[in-house]
């Protein structure tokens, strides 16, 4: 395994410029003063949780300041660490580049701070939160204690401030993470596909994908890395990558996890596992997350390869529920199913949450527009989509991409509207989706905000 620098080593750089105080620059922030860093947090926003949270640091002894970056100081800084919130062209940031920062993101510094305890790193452009929530409840069902951190929830620099060694921690990694993560080096690296994504932030897809191929940057011999066999971007870029590969695939039987689509069984290591039935997630993209998360928890602790380990691998993914906005089935009303997948921001998740639809659906489709053409859900829409509801920013967008093929009604930014329309075309037996295939940014704070409001009209709570 690679051991990082201690942290300690940073402050022969001098003063640290933590920008973005969200709860990961927070706990960055802190765990640097800690261990004696010298840091300067600042974050742009002037909103409450901002200057609550630099009002805070501030009371801890640790300079901080909400409303405005002092530029000169950033400059300044020989080390900067980076929220995954900031854009790379925000001016914070730019000013730090260029004077010639070494950039770290937040997960670096904590990664810094838990030299020696084991973990599994997970990315890809979809299934990240579902597998990480996957593989840390299969790994306490084999009785190991471990927290997930990372993109998921958690910060990995609150882990590190807790101060308590779990036996695992389970990482969810962005590429924007990645981008700045010198360190690194998991036990095992798990890469559930590679799709489109983020044209918004990149500026071509080959950048995308190479930051999310830094999850390899330390692989070594004795690495061990999940990928996702039925993905040929994924199994062309990692093909020549030094230790030892594992597949899951749901379409090659040869792979290490697999589901034998005649039997209905997913598989694992050559030997049934769980019957499709009696995993409690929709869509066979689904399948493909359980069977990720079942390879590399029977790769992370080979101890665990015996008849009991894989009854409680079985046992833990029966007992896994639905993640809120992850295709989740919130209930039917008058016979109507809805379901809310408000976390499928890009095309890709939007197509695989229209796939796991067995009943005649109207997609909700809209929100701001990320730069794909919609014109790759027609296949996923055709014999499956009762109607598309365009709405928000990209509505026109999406009226233009897909009108002349599906059934598509424009609508405005009213959200209650968008319900009601759905409500009304909705016959008993129909499902209504939210599968937006767009950010949030246009109407809602946020994705989760999205769904929650979505939830409420749907069930009239
Ligand atoms: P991420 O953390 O990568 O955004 P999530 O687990 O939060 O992934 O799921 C986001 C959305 O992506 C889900 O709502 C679902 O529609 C879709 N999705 C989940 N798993 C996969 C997968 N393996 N392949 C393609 N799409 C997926």
């Amino acid at each position: 395994m690679t051991t990082p620098a201690p942290l300690t080593a940073l402050s022969a750089r001098g003063e640290v410029a933590v920008i973005g105080l969200g709860r990961s620059g927070g706990a960055a922030a802190r765990l640097l003063a800690r261990v004696g860093v010298p840091v300067y947090a600042s974050d742009a926003g002037s909103g409450a949780a901002a200057m609550e949270a630099a009002a805070a640091l501030t009371a801890e002894g640790i300079a901080a300041e909400a409303g405005r970056h002092d530029l000169e100081r950033i400059r300044r800084a020989r080390t900067v660490v980076v929220s995954p919130g900031v854009p790379p062209s925000a001016p914070a940031l730019e000013a730090a580049r260029a004077g010639g920062a070494l950039v770290l993101s937040e997960i670096e510094v904590a990664l810094r701070a838990l030299p020696g305890v084991p973990y599994v790193g997970i990315t890809g452009t979809n299934g990240k939160t579902t597998v990480t929530a996957l593989i840390a409840h299969l790994l306490r069902a084999l009785g190991h204690e471990t927290v997930e951190a990372g993109n998921i929830g958690t910060p990995l620099s609150e882990v590190a401030l807790a101060g308590r060694r779990p036996a695992w921690v389970v990482v969810e990694l962005s590429s924007f993470q990645l981008h700045d993560t010198p360190s690194v080096a998991p036990q095992v690296a798990v890469l559930t596909n590679l799709a489109p994504d983020h044209l918004d932030r990149y500026a071509t897809l080959e950048e995308y994908y190479g930051d999310k191929m830094l999850l390899f940057r330390n692989a070594g011999p004795a690495s061990v890395r999940v990928v996702n066999g039925d993905d040929a971007e994924v199994m062309r870029r990692t093909a020549s990558l030094a230790g030892i590969a594992r597949r899951f695939a749901l379409a090659d039987s040869d792979a290490d996890a697999t589901y034998d689509a005649n039997r209905e069984m997913l598989t694992l290591a050559g030997s049934a596992l769980l019957e499709r039935t009696l995993l409690p997630l929709l869509g066979a993209h689904n399948i493909a997350n359980a069977l990720a998360a079942a390879l590399a928890v029977w790769h992370a602790v080979p101890g665990d390869q015996t008849t009991a380990g894989r009854a409680r691998i079985a046992a833990g993914l029966r007992g896994f529920k639905a993640i809120a906005h992850r295709l989740e089935p919130l209930g039917e009303r008058d016979g109507v199913l809805w379901v809310n997948d408000s976390k499928a921001t890009n095309i890709g998740a939007a197509r695989v949450a229209l796939e796991a639809m067995t009943r005649p659906t109207i997609l909700l489709l809209g929100g701001r527009h990320k730069g794909e053409p919609y014109t790759a859900l027609l296949d996923a829409l055709r014999g499956r989509a009762k109607a598309v509801l365009a709405y928000g920013e990209s509505a026109e967008r999406i009226a233009h991409d897909l009108g002349a093929h599906v059934a598509v009604e424009r609508l405005g930014s009213s959200f209650e509207q968008v319900i009601a329309r759905a409500r009304a075309l909705a016959a008993p037996g129909d499902a209504v989706l939210l599968a937006p295939a767009c950010s949030s940014y246009d109407m809602f704070r946020n994705y989760e905000e999205r769904g929650a409001t979505f939830r409420r009209l749907a069930l009239g709570e």
